[in-house]
């Protein structure tokens, strides 16, 4: 057995130590599609303390250390290194309680965000970012890399939603950082260093979450628009009519809703066929205002012809139903095998150009092509999935990506709106963010983790 391991073992026993045939399947891969590996060891904490000893650990054995969450991260920044041990936070759950008078909820790294949410719920309270992944996903996987989500337009990504964190560095020093008020500028807030920063510069072991009002109700509404200028001239109507009430702004294209809705058999919500879909959602604390204020808006999108038709959810069951296509994207791998996902970001004057531009490239280069368009256009976040039916397993991802990632460039957008680098987009990074950018972020990584041991060969390190 290897130094490393031994000394692992005896400072944390194997109920946190594992390797070989007893590390389970479901730590040997994350959502990214990447083939399974078998890690080093895997390591699950149960508290601070010993994530605390597991780093000094690797870092004085020089041994990188891959941070582990709830593996539903897409780019690949939890995927398993061969050479690396996983550490998962699995084991710390906790949430650890509500203050109703600060409007904090203090948890450990990780709590699924699922039960963060159901636990400011039942406070009365609302935890103000959500996504897709939230029955899988940690609150310190949510973290590291400042994820997003279908609200993002009305409460911002999680960066506005943490308060304090504690994070434990690479030689094991734990930082407390678990601020709880909402102004405090005493020196750098050093907990935005570790917000986005997938995992290389310290992992998260504790935060304190903001909490707001739940507005309790909504309106939702399905619509069909000639194209996207006339989408985009909506969103410009629905941000001035429903100011800050503006929860949700999704958009679908032909190539996503039609593809999604007959491969899971669900009912088209439309009887004709249109240039763009796109569900608007308000919420407000009364439920006339919310009501009326996105029906006056709908009515006068109508009368400028960028409405042709618009349905209205009149229960919280039909709103379900309206979002239901766009929230199946976990269905990809049974509908399609291995995909491209990209989450690009692009500003929004070109986001039609951009649509049309990488649809019909892809096209041209591979014939077959399944390409879906869809994503948070209220955030300029484009997402494109890409799958070549005649390629079976074997895609052809240097050039999609290549294509993908070179337009994006070309259009001054960013290679990831919100999903990260990881492994998948590290190889990029030079196609949004400038040489001294990098060179900073290569700074705060030499600074923060000197022997490189967290996530060493993903994102910006
Ligand atoms: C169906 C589905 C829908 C999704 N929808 C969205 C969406 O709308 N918006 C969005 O932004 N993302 C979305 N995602 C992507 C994903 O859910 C998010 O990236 C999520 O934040 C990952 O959390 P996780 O706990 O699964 O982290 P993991 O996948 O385990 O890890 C992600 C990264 O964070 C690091 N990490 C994890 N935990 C810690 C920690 N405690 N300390 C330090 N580093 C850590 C890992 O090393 C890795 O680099 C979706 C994914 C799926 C499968």
């Amino acid at each position: 057995m290897s130094d490393v391991l031994s000394q692992l073992l005896e400072a944390l026993g194997p109920d946190v130590v594992s390797t070989g045939d007893a590390i389970p399947a479901r730590y040997r891969h994350d959502w990214s599609g990447l083939a399974p590996v078998l890690p080093l060891a895997l390591l699950r904490p149960r508290n601070t303390e010993e994530v605390s000893k597991a780093l000094a650990i690797c870092n004085a054995t020089g041994t990188p250390v891959t941070p582990q969450g709830g593996l539903t991260g897409i780019s690949g920044g939890a995927h398993p290194d061969a050479a690396a041990v996983s550490l998962s936070l699995d084991r710390m759950n906790r949430i650890e309680g509500v203050d109703p008078e600060m409007a904090t909820l203090t948890v450990e790294a990780g709590v699924i965000l699922q039960a963060a949410q159901a636990a400011a719920a039942e406070a009365g309270l609302m935890l103000g970012y959500d996504l897709g992944a939230r029955g899988s996903c940690t609150v310190g996987g949510t973290i590291a890399t400042n994820a997003g989500g279908n609200q993002v337009i009305r409460y911002g990504m999680a960066r506005e939603h943490i308060l304090g964190l504690e994070v434990v560095l690479a030689d094991g020093t734990v930082v407390n950082a678990m601020n709880r008020m909402i102004k405090n500028n005493a020196g750098l807030d050093t907990k935005q260093l570790f917000i986005g920063s997938e995992g290389l510069l310290g992992v998260v072991t504790r935060a304190v979450l903001r909490l707001q009002p739940r507005p309790p109700f909504t309106a939702t509404a399905f619509c069909g628009c000639p194209d996207l200028p006339a989408g985009l001239r909506l969103l410009t109507a629905a941000r001035k009519a429903l100011g800050p009430a503006l929860t949700s702004f999704e958009v679908m294209w032909p190539s996503f809703y039609h593809f999604m809705s007959d491969g899971t058999h669900q009912r088209r919500i439309l009887a004709e066929e249109h240039g763009i879909y796109v569900i608007v959602e308000a919420s407000a604390f009364t439920e006339t205002a919310a009501r009326e204020m996105l029906e006056t808006c709908l009515g006068a999108a109508m009368e400028e012809g960028d409405v042709a038709d618009a349905v209205l959810a009149a229960s919280g069951k039909d709103e379900r139903a309206l979002w239901a296509v766009r929230e199946s994207v976990a269905e990809y791998p049974n509908l399609m095998g291995p995909i491209n996902a990209f989450d690009i970001g692009i500003p929004l004057e070109r986001m039609a150009e951009a649509v049309a531009a990488l649809e019909s490239g892809l096209k041209a280069k591979f014939p077959d092509a399944i390409t879906l368009s869809y994503g948070h256009i209220g955030d300029s976040n484009l997402h494109l999935v890409v799958n070549v039916p005649s390629a079976g397993r074997q895609q052809p991802d240097k050039e999609i990506k290549g294509f993908v990632y070179g337009m994006t460039r070309d259009l001054a957008g960013t290679i990831s709106a919100e999903h990260g680098l990881g492994l998948i987009k590290r190889a990029y990074l030079g196609y949004s963010r400038s040489p001294e950018e990098i060179a900073l972020m290569h700074q705060v990584k030499a600074a923060l983790d000197p022997n490189n041991i967290l996530n060493p060969t993903k994102a910006f390190a």
